[in-house]
């Protein structure tokens, strides 16, 4: 007999019909021995429709009034699946997230869960009754009770934490797909199913776009080391598996809140060569990754900033001693990428340049509690900065920040950031060559990773957003402390940022060396961002604030391209085929994400699907 949460999406509990079948399921389930809380969101799209109405009335609704509104959609399906179970003769009570005591910060819209109250579940649980929660919704630890909702998607969220409170066995995210897939079968037909997925895997996906979970579902999963599927409502196949390392203990309470920084990691083996003014065309990066692969090059950070011009500016690091080799390879190959396209006159090739950089060290902070915490890389910023440290090169995911630092400063910044985000002691892996510091610091996992690529496909799954903005900061003073300003002032204005870029290129203005800045944002918070930098810039003295809302961001994700050379050259391959630009890139170590126009995004997801091979035979029809 085990305790089991279950959690029905929208689609599942469309209409009196689908909620029957649930009942059934729920009741089979329950006849085979377990004890069961069932976590139900609103009827099919019920919340958007109340989203709707509001924004016919203001197109700037009260964030309390929405959680109002929106929390009224999951109480409807609670109540008519409780009846459903009584039809069927199974005890049953549904329950809001206030009568369970699901107790959230009072940050409405988005509020994360401090701690689940179980005595009133385990009560009803005795008595042999299915629990009906109502998901996405949670109850403020002030005094005046205040409704709160997760964020959109956050049923998710709602049953592994309820699995976590309860120390369930297991919790089954019951939806309208057969499971996990390789990328969106609404886009992508031909997108096959995983058997399972590692955490580190899905909370890049879930946070780059996939929707099928809602990341923070996957954080406390891996936080608390929940055993979680992802299964079709419609059939009985075993779906698809989310695989969490074993956790380390932790507190129930503050449950989402925890500490958001789980080690300070850093990589001193690192070298930087950049490409400076190369020309802004589809198929540069393809030729110059594909030629570095060739080389059998293994590059880790790969970035490529936006610019005004023609040119961009692509960086990337590899291991110390690969450094002579990748520079000859950029070298040789910068005629190629310079020349001319019949009726361009540009004088590409007198400007382009190599420049390489020996002395650096990646430190990387990392933990999957900073999710849609954007104070926590600005903190890594803020505290690289006051310790006099110039950040060269950034490159972000959901669950890690890296900077590319000098070389001389690591010491100093892996002792403040430890200091920083309280990091006592992280495993150290032994014979790796690499310092480990009274600190118990960990070397980065690129630099010690077992070759998981013999067990995994370098790519497991491609994600698209097109729900992002692109931010260019133009003309940033390059000097400390900028980057930690700049993201200080988007973080208290709860913008969440990814793909921060700096452009290699630095450019002399009033006597002032500047650098642009570049980030995505979610695309509703576009316009709040862009006038919060300008603001500040006469202040802060940088330039420009430009936002663009026509992109898409396509990434691959897999944890078999560490150590994997030729994967990135793959990608940007696809992309050059369909005559796609790249307008900016960011990596992390399991993920590749290229910037792309918004009107190329389903072609360029649908073209790197194909080109890792990731289609399978069998097409997955979405019910509507
Ligand atoms: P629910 O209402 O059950 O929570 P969602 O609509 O939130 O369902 O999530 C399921 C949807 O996620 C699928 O219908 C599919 O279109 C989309 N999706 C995006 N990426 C993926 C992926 N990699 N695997 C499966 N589904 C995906
Ligand atoms: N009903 C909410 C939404 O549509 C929560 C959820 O379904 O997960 O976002
Ligand atoms: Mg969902």
């Amino acid at each position: 007999m085990a305790l089991i949460v279950q959690k029905y999406g929208g689609t599942s509990v469309g209409s009196v019909e689908r909620i029957q079948a649930v009942a059934q399921r729920v009741f089979r389930t329950v006849k085979a021995g377990n004890s069961l809380v069932v976590v139900v969101s609103a009827m099919g799209k019920t919340t958007d429709g109340l989203v709707k109405l509001a924004n016919e009335i203001t197109s700037n609704p009260s964030r309390r009034e929405m959680d109002m509104l929106l929390s009224t959609g999951e109480q409807v399906s609670i109540a008519l699946l409780s009846m459903a179970l009584h039809r069927l003769g199974q005890p049953a009570i549904s329950l809001t997230g206030a009568q369970v005591g699901i107790v959230t910060e009072a940050e409405h819209t988005r509020a994360r869960i401090l701690r689940i109250e179980t005595d009133r579940l385990n009560r009803h649980l005795q008595k042999g009754e299915v629990v009906v929660v109502a998901g996405f919704q949670g109850i403020s630890a002030t005094d005046d009770l205040e409704i709160t909702t997760l964020g959109r998607g956050g049923s998710d969220t709602s049953a592994v934490a309820l699995a976590a409170a309860l120390q369930a066995d297991f919790c089954e995210i019951y939806t309208d797909v057969p499971g996990i897939l390789t990328t969106d079968p609404r886009l992508v037909p031909d997108a096959q199913l995983m058997t399972e997925i590692t955490s580190d895997e899905m909370l890049e996906l879930a946070s780059l776009g996939a929707k099928v979970l809602h990341p923070r579902a996957v954080e406390i999963a891996r936080n608390y080391g929940i055993p979680l599927v992802v299964r079709s409502s419609w059939t009985d196949d075993p779906g698809t598996w989310v695989i969490s390392p074993p956790p380390k203990p932790r507190p129930l309470e503050g449950l989402e809140l925890v500490r958001p920084v789980d080690a300070v990691e850093f990589d001193t083996d690192q070298a930087k060569v950049s490409l400076l003014r190369v020309p802004d065309r589809p198929g540069v990066a393809a030729r110059l990754f594909g030629e570095i692969a060739s080389q059998d090059l293994d590059v880790d950070l790969i970035i490529q900033s936006i610019h005004e011009g023609n040119s961009n500016d692509i960086a990337f690091t590899v291991t110390k001693d690969s450094l002579n080799k990748a520079e000859a390879v950029a070298n040789a190959i910068i005629p190629a990428l310079c020349k001319p396209l019949l009726g361009e006159s540009i004088p590409a090739l007198d400007a382009a340049e190599v420049m390489v950089e020996q002395q650096i060290a990646k430190v990387t902070i990392s933990g999957a509690g900073m999710i849609g915490r954007p104070g926590v890389a600005a903190q890594m910023f803020s505290t690289l900065a006051d310790a006099g440290i110039n950040i060269q090169m950034i490159s972000t995911s959901e669950v890690k920040v890296s900077c590319v630092i000098a070389q001389e400063d690591c010491d100093r910044a892996i002792a403040v950031l430890c200091e920083a985000f309280e990091v006592t002691s992280s495993p150290v892996s032994e014979g790796t060559g690499y310092r480990a510091t009274e600190l118990d610091i960990a070397p980065s996992a690129s630099a010690v990773s077992s070759a998981p690529a013999a067990l995994h496909p370098p790519v497991r799954g491609v994600a698209l957003d097109l729900k992002q903005a692109r931010l260019a900061i133009r003309q940033v003073p390059d000097r400390p402390g900028m980057a930690a300003k700049i993201f200080k002032l988007l973080a208290d204005q709860n913008i969440s940022v990814d793909m921060i870029i700096q452009s290699q290129r630095c450019r002399v203005v009033n006597g002032m060396t500047t650098r642009d800045i570049a980030c995505t944002v979610a695309q509703m918070d576009g316009e709040l961002a862009r006038l919060a930098l300008e603001k500040a810039a006469s202040e802060l003295g940088y330039g420009e604030v430009l936002v663009d809302a026509a992109i898409a961001k396509v990434s691959i994700v897999g944890s078999g391209m560490v150590g994997q050379p030729g994967v990135a050259a793959r990608m940007f391959t696809a992309l050059a085929e369909q005559h796609i630009n790249i307008q900016m890139i960011a990596t992390s170590e399991i993920k590749i994400s290229c910037l792309v126009a918004e009107d190329d995004g389903v072609r360029a997801l649908q073209a790197i699907h194909a080109a890792f091979g990731l289609s399978g035979s069998q097409k997955i029809q979405v019910p509507a």
